[in-house]
């Protein structure tokens, strides 16, 4: 029989070490394949650097105590008057800064070359799997500067504070700034996907109409409104004078120097994404700068859309790489029954299986950043940008939520409460995919860009056409998807959710095809798109026994 020390009851045996000093670049050899393919590989030693900083336990902390220290409004001061402040944990501001230092809220704009799309979405898929809530406003201050720059008299006085590498958390005027983030509010009370049906009223300061560039004030709500700290929004609201909703640069604080009248009514008590302030503002006649044509507001925003909805597959593929990481370190060192969990055929399964999902993610994101790159472009690059960035949106957004629910599940019990990251996985995963155009819509918006750049599409399926010529599941998986969209235009809204999916995973096949070793290629294809592919199961783990699913692991993470 064991014997303790006079009051020690047991031995604390077979609990896993806190995984840190790891790089999250160079571990991930999807990654690093795919930076040095999309033309980012000039990017390397920065990402080495990150990835290595970004597992130091000082840094690991740095989530958890922004999410665990939320952020707190004060409407008002000590003497009563309004003041619409937030204090955030200094980690916050850190976790803010490393992103701005590493160039994510601006990178491919203040320092365009080839390749920086993807340098910057490479860094993002880092910086994902540190913390999510800090990339919020990031992601919205990144996604306006394309809308901010067709402003040249407005973005003259924003460009540099933008671009800054710093960041300056001060509540004070933009003039007095550093730098600058921005953030978006289009969702009120009546409907969200809806933009249309927003009711908040703008009316030109001077009286008469004033159109883009001119002064407006604004009177209405905003019932989503993250990130109120910024030092601007970009505000959809409806002039008098025409049919269409217009956007507008509504900032922090007025010309003069007062606080502008966004009044912070409370913030969300939300589900996950906790370190970010989200909350509802109403617009007492607050400043604003039209932004675009009036009435077009929707396609100005729009435009910013595409950006964040690009980052939200980013962010999700992020936060599966980091729970697939978890788990593998995990399972390598947490025996049952005998033997480590990584060493159970079932456990190898389950692995392998969520290895196969997080690779499909990364490639796919990152071929999408190079797309955004040629902004003019080819067919094929416009494709890809219009049409697989909503169905990437879509999916990848999904899986991420079953997929940290599997990851967490691999932990036990120490998997679901809030001392590790899995639990902060989990809550993170269901807001990229209900955010910036929830599922179906996204799945409508791949209906509207097959319909609206139908010799894109057809260019885009002509090369996966190529590729599949050597291959004949997923020339199968091809005609299936071809004979979906040639169905009868009525049945196409219903099916839009399993034409999104079929466009991804056959992205997702033609990249790993190309690019990947024939065990992943070939293990992706049977288990998601080939005949029969839907005796797999419905959950992670269903690989048939054929896969040598220990390589797929290993692959995945050697440690
Ligand atoms: C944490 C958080 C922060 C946010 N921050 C911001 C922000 O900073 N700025 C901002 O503007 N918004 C923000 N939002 C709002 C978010 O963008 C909206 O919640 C989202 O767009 C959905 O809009 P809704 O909530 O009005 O839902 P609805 O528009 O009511 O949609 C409800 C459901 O119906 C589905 N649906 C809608 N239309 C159709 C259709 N035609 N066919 C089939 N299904 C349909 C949607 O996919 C969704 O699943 C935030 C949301 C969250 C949760």
């Amino acid at each position: 029989m064991e014997s303790f020390a006079p009051g020690v009851t047991h031995e604390v045996s077979n609990q896993v070490p806190l995984l840190t000093g790891y790089n999250l670049f160079s571990s991930d050899p999807a990654l690093v394949a795919a930076l040095e393919r999309e033309g980012a590989g000039w990017h390397r030693a920065a990402l080495l650097r990150d990835g290595a900083a970004l597992t130091e336990p000082d840094v690991l902390a740095l989530a958890d105590l922004a999410n665990r220290h939320t952020p707190e409004l004060f409407t008002h001061n000590p003497r009563g008057e309004r003041i619409d402040a937030l204090e955030f944990h200094p980690a916050w501001h850190t976790l803010i800064e490393q992103l701005r230092g590493a160039g994510v809220h601006a990178l491919p704009f203040s320092d365009p070359q080839p390749g920086a799309m993807v340098a910057r979405c490479a860094a993002y898929l880092l910086h994902a799997q540190l913390e999510s809530g800090s990339l919020c406003p990031v992601t919205m201050t990144f996604a306006s500067i394309p809308v901010l720059q067709r402003e040249p008299t407005l973005f003259a006085t924003l460009r540099d504070k933008l671009y800054a590498r710093t960041h300056d958390p001060r509540d004070v005027p933009l003039a007095r700034k550093q730098s600058a983030m921005v953030g978006m509010g289009m969702t009120e009370k009546q409907g969200g996907s809806d933009v249309r049906s927003n009711r908040t009223r703008a009316v030109a300061a001077n009286g008469n109409a004033a159109g883009r560039g001119g002064e407006y004030r604004l009177l209405g709500h905003k019932w989503f409104f993250s990130a109120p700290q910024c030092d601007a929004h970009l505000v959809l609201a409806r002039t008098d004078d025409v049919e269409g909703v217009s956007c507008f640069f509504v900032p922090r604080f007025t010309p003069d120097g007062n606080k502008n009248a966004v009044r912070v009514q409370r913030l969300k008590n939300k589900l996950g994404n906790r370190s970010n302030a989200s909350s509802e503002v109403e617009f007492f006649d607050a400043y604003g700068v039209m932004i675009g044509d009036e009435g077009r507001g929707v396609p100005t925003i729009i435009e910013m859309a595409n950006y964040t909805r690009l980052d939200c597959a980013l962010g999700s593929a992020g936060l599966m790489r980091a729970a697939l990481v978890q788990a593998i370190h995990h399972a390598r060192h947490r025996s049952a029954f005998g033997r480590l969990l990584a060493e159970q055929p079932l456990m190898r399964n389950v692995l392998a299986d969520l290895a196969l999902e997080s690779e499909a993610a990364t490639v796919l994101t990152l071929r999408l950043a190079r797309a955004f790159e040629d902004t003019a472009g080819a067919a094929e690059e416009r494709a890809w940008r219009r049409l697989i960035t909503p169905a990437a949106k879509y999916w990848i957004c999904k899986r991420a939520l079953e997929f940290t629910g599997e990851a967490m599940e691999v932990w036990g019990g120490n998997g679901y409460v809030e001392e590790g990251p899995m639990a902060r996985f989990y809550r993170e995963a269901p807001v990229n995919s209900i955010w910036e155009g929830s599922g179906n819509v996204m799945c409508l918006d791949v209906l509207r860009a097959l319909e609206r750049e139908p010799e894109a599409a057809q260019a885009l399926l002509g090369a996966w056409r190529a590729v599949a010529a050597g291959h004949a599941p997923l020339a199968v998986a091809l005609d299936r998807l071809l004979a979906m969209l040639g169905g009868p235009a009525e049945q196409r809204e219903a099916s839009a959710r399993r034409i999104a999916q079929q466009l991804v995973l056959l992205a997702q096949a033609v990249l790993l095809l190309q690019h990947a070793p024939p065990l992943v290629a070939d293990a992706f294809i049977a288990t998601r798109l080939a005949d029969g592919s839907g005796d797999n199961g419905r959950v992670y783990g269903t690989l048939p026994a054929s896969i040598d699913h220990a390589a797929l692991v290993e692959r995945a993470f050697a440690g």
